[in-house]
Formats: C-alpha cells, sequence, structure tokens
C-alpha cells in the first residue's frame, strides 16, 4: 500500500522572499510538487529546488484557471499517490486563502495537513509602508475584511472603522467606490484619512494617501492595481514624512 503524502499549506508572504518563514523556505527547497497561486512573487518559486515541480493554479479575481474543487482534488490526489505537496499561497493560508477549504479537503480524504503561516499582506503592507496598525493614540482595534465577497452592500461592517480603529480590506481596488459609498452610509466621516498600499513589499510597492471621499478618484487616476490593500483609519495619517518619502522612493 503506498504511504499517503502529506499536504503542507505553506504562507509565501506578501512578496519579498526574506519574508518566508524558515520553515517555509526550508519545505520550498525539500518540495517535490509545489502547488501555487498567481500572487505568489517569482522570487520566491525561484527558491524551490531546480528538480521540483511547479503547478500554478493561478488564481486572481479575473481569472480562474482551476475551480477551487479541481485544486482541492488536486492535493488529495497526488498525497494520496504518495507525494508530498507544498501548497504555497500568498500571504497568510488561513487569511482570506480559502486554506480552510483545502485542508477540510485533505481531511476528509484522510490526507494528512500541515499549515504553515505566512507574514498577511496587511501586516506587510503596515510594516513596508510604516503604518502603524495599532497606535495608543490612534487606535486599539484592527479588522481585517474582504472587499470583494458576496453580497458587499448586505456585510454588516458598522463599528469596524472611525474613532480608535483601524480597517484594513483586502481585495477593494474593484469595489472601493462602493466601499467608500458604504462606509459613509454607516456614518464614516468622508474625511477620515485612508492610504492604499499597491504591490507592497514587492519592488513596485505605491502607497497612496487621501480621505474617504476621495478613496474612488485616487484608485481610479492613479490607475491601482491588485493586489492592493486600502487601510482606513488615523493610522494612516500618523507619519506623513516617512509615508512621502516611501512613495517618492516608489515613483522616483
Ligand atoms: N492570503 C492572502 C490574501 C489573499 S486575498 C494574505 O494573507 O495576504 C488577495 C488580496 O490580498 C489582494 O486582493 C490584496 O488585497 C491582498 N494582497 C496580497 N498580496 C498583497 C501585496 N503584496 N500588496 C498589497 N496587497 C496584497
Amino acid at each position: 500500500m503506498v504511504k499517503v503524502g502529506t499536504v503542507y499549506l505553506v504562507g509565501a508572504g506578501p512578496g519579498d522572499p526574506d519574508l518566508l518563514t524558515v520553515r517555509a523556505a526550508r519545505l520550498l527547497a525539500e518540495a517535490g510538487l509545489i502547488v501555487h497561486d498567481g500572487l505568489v512573487d517569482p522570487a520566491i518559486l525561484a527558491l524551490a529546488s531546480a528538480s521540483a515541480e511547479l503547478v500554478s493554479v493561478a488564481k486572481s479575481r479575473a481569472r480562474h484557471t482551476l475551480p477551487q474543487h479541481e485544486i482541492n482534488a488536486l492535493l488529495v490526489r497526488e498525497a494520496l499517490a504518495g507525494r508530498h505537496v507544498v501548497r504555497l499561497k500568498g500571504g497568510d493560508p488561513l487569511v482570506f486563502g480559502r486554506g480552510g477549504e483545502e485542508a477540510e479537503a485533505c481531511r476528509a480524504a484522510g490526507v494528512p495537513v500541515e499549515i504553515v503561516p505566512g507574514v498577511t499582506s496587511a501586516l506587510g503592507a503596515a510594516a513596508a509602508a510604516q503604518i502603524p496598525l495599532t497606535h495608543r493614540d490612534a487606535a486599539s482595534i484592527v479588522s481585517f475584511v474582504a472587499g470583494q465577497c458576496k453580497g458587499l452592500a448586505e456585510q454588516n461592517w458598522a463599528g469596524l472603522a472611525g474613532a480608535g480603529r483601524t480597517l484594513v480590506i483586502y481585495m477593494g481596488v474593484k469595489t472601493a467606490p462602493q466601499i467608500a459609498e458604504k462606509l459613509i452610509a454607516d456614518g464614516l466621516s468622508p474625511q477620515v484619512p485612508v492610504a492604499v498600499v499597491e504591490n507592497a513589499a514587492r519592488a513596485q510597492m505605491r502607497v497612496l494617501r487621501g480621505s474617504l471621499a476621495a478613496l474612488p478618484a485616487l484608485v481610479e487616476t492613479q490607475r491601482v492595481r491588485s493586489p492592493a490593500l486600502i487601510i482606513i483609519g488615523d493610522v494612516t495619517a500618523r507619519n506623513d514624512a516617512a509615508l512621502a518619502q516611501i512613495a517618492l522612493e516608489a515613483h522616483p
């Protein structure tokens, strides 16, 4: 009987290979099969051994090469055939990464799963842009939400943004106008400061700033593209000088 392989759900962090965990780097170097999504930076894939088989299941908002159930089936099939599989995902596997669904599929098929956390992009963006997500003078609550999901308008975000709170929105580039409208309708001041961090922790990073009311125009005129995060709250306006400097370096 074939010994069942293990599926490792591994976080690749926001882009910079230096932000991988030591465990992730070791698994990459040892893996025979790496199944990765579209957000994983090529510099990270370059850490795989030369003999590794790389399978892309490139997932982005517009392009769905493999539907989720087929990704699950692929992981299970390879593990049942006796291969160890590294399933490499941008950021952290359990933050808007469908890692939970993949782990469930593996467990249901009797395949052992290990999860290796990664630096989720909110943390990567905060560090790279020097925006504290909490600050004793500005915020003691931080929330992560998905800006593109079923029934965005019906999602209850009340109380997640405003004085003393930081809201980080993943997957919100396309829906920025609806997001601004929704938050303002919830009673948030249109003047609350906002930062958009595009390509955080990557060479092409941009940090753009404005107010909530100006968010849709900022995204439109600056042609912000995914991957980008929208951070809403007073923390984004705390260190203007550092942010301006970073933006300048990203766009000389
Ligand atoms: N599991 C990932 C999130 C996947 S959802 C994580 O933990 O980060 C995809 C969204 O993540 C993108 O739409 C974008 O909002 C965000 N994202 C991922 N990488 C990013 C990066 N380098 N810079 C800015 N946002 C990023």
